[in-house]
């Protein structure tokens, strides 16, 4: 399978792309910069060759998404799963009293909009049987377990779970799973060291999932990374 990883420069996104190449799978890995190539993603590319692609793709840049996908089209790629994995986490704890409008505008351009950017432009690239959209939600984006805090990243996050709800029922008639993934609280540059999960064990769930070896159990679209319910 082909899939492509938003956010691979770190965290979540390069443990996602390392574990896929590792399972014998092809990775586009999007990263803001490629100066990233000098960095760990680029041992990825040194150990497994042509199977890793990777391209620059910063979410809040529609004419750079566009431009992308239309050169990946134009030399037949397909894929088999495309992983909006990039966010961004501000203004957290900020009361609302304080709360800076220019960061809530900022965290929607990369966690909600990026999404809806990527899908707008790779949608046509996907293949139609055994694919996968994944959303990497939160917690925090869980209206019935509303806190008063990180209200830009809480409220972006909710409003992704509705997308995947609309790519959901937009796909319903072939066969592409959709899901958002609250990808647990894990130790990386956004979870911080006290967190109890790994990025490596949280992209393997997510990438179990992909692979169908692990079925959602859920009516909607809500999962944590071992395919458990979220609340809604
Ligand atoms: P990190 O902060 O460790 O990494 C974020 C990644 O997103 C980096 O690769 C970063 O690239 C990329 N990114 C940020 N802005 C953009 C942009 N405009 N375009 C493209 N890429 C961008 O985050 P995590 O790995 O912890 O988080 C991954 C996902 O999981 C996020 O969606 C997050 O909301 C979610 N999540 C994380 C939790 C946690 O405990 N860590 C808990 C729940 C959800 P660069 O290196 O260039 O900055």
């Amino acid at each position: 399978m082909n899939l492509l990883i938003t956010g691979a420069s770190r965290g979540l996104g390069y443990e996602m792309a390392a574990a896929a190449l590792e399972r014998g799978h092809s990775v586009i890995a999007g990263t803001r910069s490629l100066d990233v190539k000098s960095s760990k993603l680029s041992l990825l590319e040194d150990k497994y060759g042509p199977r890793l692609h990777i391209v620059p793709l910063d979410v809040t840049d529609e004419q750079g998404i566009a431009s992308l996908a239309s050169i990946l089209n134009k030399e037949g790629t397909k894929l088999g799963a495309i992983v909006n994995n990039a966010g961004i986490l501000t203004a957290r704890s900020t009361p609302i009293e304080e709360l800076d409008m220019q960061q809530v505008a900022k965290t929607f351009e990369v966690n909600l909009y990026g999404p809806m950017r990527v899908l707008k432009h790779f949608l046509p690239l996907m293949t139609e049987t055994d694919a996968a959209i994944i959303n990497i939600s939160s917690e925090a984006g869980s209206i019935s377990n509303a806190y008063p805090g990180d209200y830009p990243y809480a409220i972006s996050k909710s409003a992704l779970n509705m997308f995947t709800a609309q790519l959901r029922s937009l796909l319903k008639d072939q066969d592409i799973q959709v899901l958002s993934v609250h990808p647990g609280w894990m130790k990386t540059d956004m979870g911080g060291e006290d967190a109890p999960t790994s990025a490596g064990e949280s992209a393997a769930g997510i990438l179990d999932l992909i692979e169908r070896k692990v079925v959602p159990k859920t009516k909607f679209n809500f999962v944590d990374y071992s395919g458990n319910e979220m609340p809604i």
